[in-house]
């Protein structure tokens, strides 16, 4: 069999991840540019850049889709394998960041010179941190007006909660930025006319002292946790530099340290620099370690000699080869042809051809091994978040967190072949992207889509229109509204209906009581003396959970309660599971009704950056809209207003806050739990789900 031609140690899955803007689009042009995969870096402002790959991302400026591309990149005499990952920064995709999260090894953080660490960097940054990923940073735009590297760290300090360790300094600053100067190498990276790199030793004469002070310092902190290398350092015994990025990587793979770079990717500078460090000090699937089975003890090495197991990230719809699906490889080999099994599914598979992503090619490999990714044609049934594995030797990884949608629309085809392709299209669109979920309204029988946010929803309607040609009419977004109860009621309810025939008899005993919050329905019995015999109490539990899906004050589905059956009565010729069950829904619907019912409503966590002169107007636009204004801050010149506010207050937000700030103002939100809606509020989306269904 051929071995790989990259050692797993070589090899980088790295994502890039970054507030909107920040750059992150140009980075990763630039990167590929500069390890020559292609030949021009696409200009995001025209809509061409080689990594956005959907129409609406280029319209919108932003990077939906999580594609993996490929390239290499040669340090030290070596060529590395860089994997890229895309990874969104919107965080009406929170599950495109996850599922990146899920499959990378290590994470460029990318933040602009001037704006610094916003807040839905934070956000991005504090998934990662759930996912142990470790990061460094690439301070962005320096070229700007008002670049501040330094003011960017102590942001990364305070907001991100991390240490950051910059390897650099800028050398010139806004319109006069050169270059880096390396502080451990003590070198000159400056960037000519033709954008080409040119790497000179020693610094310039004026920076030399502050470089001297600031490599000390550095040098300090890189030896402090290594004890032969310190008792050397107190000696006067300079360590190597190999010795120092030695400790440099092993401080990042452990995420002691964030360490930071700078440069300009618009002017094409620092991107090499950048991919030295990348490569140097991001971890390989080897530092990542085993996987572990879901909830088990089994476990995975990425080794070619091990069990293949991989996992399915992503899928894309191609224009070429059809379905495309993105793998991470973590043990094993996979080769063209072979038969797999998707554990999710129970199926076995067939992988068809075998991809790698670059850039604007793509290269057909016979075989992929451990630690890589790649792109499969064939597979048919595997979805997002499936763990395919070699058949004599099964294995479930961890899949991806799937979060339920908190908005809702209705989606009607506007002619009858619309109609024939909508459902196909929603099953390919569901297989890409879990995040979303379709339903069928059993009264209006309309088809509605859910999904986690107004703008996710915008997305995917266009792409029906678009990719799958599927003309709609797209009804206004609606909340995913929930009930609870906020009484202790204890209820006792008889069923007889005595009809001819056999009859029905049954009779319970029910407690409900308000849960915590994210329990959903909890259900328990303490029932004694037989009264109700065991085989029937499934029969209790089911009834319960089918009357709950629909609540009493206006439909929605009810959760956080705690039921608990601790009597009954049963007939031994007129009982049956059947006659129990229905018993059991109509004892919970009428105990709810008299335990004061409550709507819960999504509430959003809001964060909104303006100039100082819109305060005004965003505060008072936000109390009107329900919220409560939890404080501000000054950001630079810009102010941060944090808010929370329910999600139904927040349709059409984006237009109305580019409306009255002249554009100047921006906002990010996400989801942080539900609360009890207001009884008035609750009254009237009553009144206006009444009125839909009549
Ligand atoms: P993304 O939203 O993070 O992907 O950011 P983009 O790469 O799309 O960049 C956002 C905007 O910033 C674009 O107009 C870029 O041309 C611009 N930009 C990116 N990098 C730099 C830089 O280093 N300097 C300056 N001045 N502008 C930049």
């Amino acid at each position: 069999m051929t071995r790989r031609t990259t050692p797993l140690e070589r090899v980088r899955n790295i994502g890039i991840m970054a507030h909107i803007d920040a750059g992150k689009t140009t980075v990763t042009e630039q990167i590929l540019l500069r390890t020559g995969k292609i030949h021009r870096a696409g200009k995001v402002h025209d809509g061409d850049a080689t990594m956005d790959w959907l129409p609406e991302e280029q319209e919108r400026g932003i990077t939906i889709t999580s594609a993996a591309t490929t390239c290499s990149w040669r340090v030290e005499e070596k060529d590395h394998q860089v994997n890229i990952i895309d990874t969104p920064g919107h965080v009406d995709f929170t599950m495109e960041v996850e599922r990146s999260l899920r499959v990378l090894d290590g994470a460029v953080g990318v933040f602009c010179a001037v704006g610094g660490v916003e807040p839905q960097s934070e956000t991005v940054w504090r998934q990662a941190d759930r996912y142990d990923v470790p990061r460094m940073a690439f301070i962005n735009k320096m070229d700007r007006a008002g670049a501040n590297m330094n003011a960017v760290l102590e942001q990364m300090r305070e907001r991100l909660g991390c240490e950051p360790v910059a390897l650099q300094i800028p050398y010139g600053a806004e319109d006069r930025f050169k270059g880096a100067i390396d502080l451990l190498e003590r070198v000159t990276f400056t960037w000519d006319e033709d954008e080409q790199c040119v790497r000179s030793e020693g610094v310039p004469e004026s920076l030399s002292d502050e470089v001297e002070t600031l490599r000390a310092a550095l040098v300090e902190r890189l030896v402090e946790g290594d004890e032969a290398l310190l008792e050397a350092y107190l000696n006067g015994q300079e360590p190597s530099i190999s010795a120092l990025h030695a400790r440099v990587r092993a401080m990042t793979v452990q995420a002691e340290i964030v360490p930071v770079l700078c440069g300009s990717a618009l002017k094409g500078v620092g991107i090499e620099p950048l991919l030295d460090a990348i490569t140097r000090y991001l971890p390989s699937p080897l530092d990542a370690g085993d996987v572990v089975a879901a909830g088990g003890e089994e476990t995975r090495t990425p080794s070619e000699d091990a069990p293949f197991s991989a996992l399915a990230f992503k899928m894309m719809a191609d224009e070429y080869v059809g379905q495309l699906t993105f793998l991470r490889i973590y043990s094993g080999v996979l080769e063209k042809k072979d038969r797999v099994l998707d554990t999710a599914t129970g199926q076995l598979e067939r992988v068809g051809r075998l991809l790698r992503m670059h850039a604007n090619t793509r290269e057909e490999i016979e075989r992929a091994f451990a630690g890589e990714i790649v792109a499969v044609v064939g597979l048919k049934q595997v979805g997002t978040g499936d763990t395919l594995s070699d058949p004599e030797a099964p294995i479930v990884l961890e899949s991806i967190d799937r979060p339920t949608p908190v908005v809702w629309s209705s989606v009607e085809p506007e002619t009858r072949a619309a109609q024939t392709r909508l459902g196909e299209a929603l099953r390919k669109l569901a297989m890409e992207d879990p995040s979303f979920q379709v339903r069928v309204d059993d009264e209006t029988g309309q088809t509605l889509l859910g999904g986690m946010g107004e703008l996710h929803l915008e997305v995917l309607c266009q792409r029906l229109v678009r990719e799958y040609k599927v003309q709609l009419r797209v009804g206004r977004p609606e909340v995913a509204y929930r009930e609870t109860i906020a009484q202790e009621v204890e209820h006792r309810f008889r069923f007889k209906r005595m009809t001819g025939g056999p009859g029905m008899f049954a009779e319970v005993d029910l407690l409900i009581r308000p849960g915590e919050p994210g329990t959903g329905v909890l259900f328990d019995e303490t029932v004694r003396g037989g009264s109700i015999p065991r085989e029937y109490i499934p029969a209790v539990e089911k009834g319960v959970r089918e009357a709950a899906e629909e609540g009493v004050l206006a439909g929605y589905p009810v959760t956080d309660v705690e039921v608990i059956l601790r009597d009954g009565l049963y007939h031994e010729n007129d009982s049956s599971e059947m006659a129990f069950k229905i018993c059991a829904s109509i004892a919970f619907r009428d105990a709810s009704t008299q335990a004061s019912p409550k709507l819960l409503e999504p509430i959003m966590a809001v964060e909104v950056t303006t100039p100082e002169e819109y305060i005004g107007d965003v505060i008072g636009d936000l109390s009107a809209r329900r919220g409560r204004i939890l404080g501000n801050e000054q950001r630079g010149p810009a102010r941060i207003i944090k808010a929370r506010v329910p999600l139904a207050q927040m349709f059409g937000y984006a237009s109305a806050l580019r409306g009255f700030s002249q554009g100047r103002a921006s906002y990010s939100m996400q989801l942080e739990g539900h609360e009890i809606a207001p009884d008035a509020v609750a009254d009237e989306v009553r009144r206006l789900r009444m009125n839909s269904d009549a």
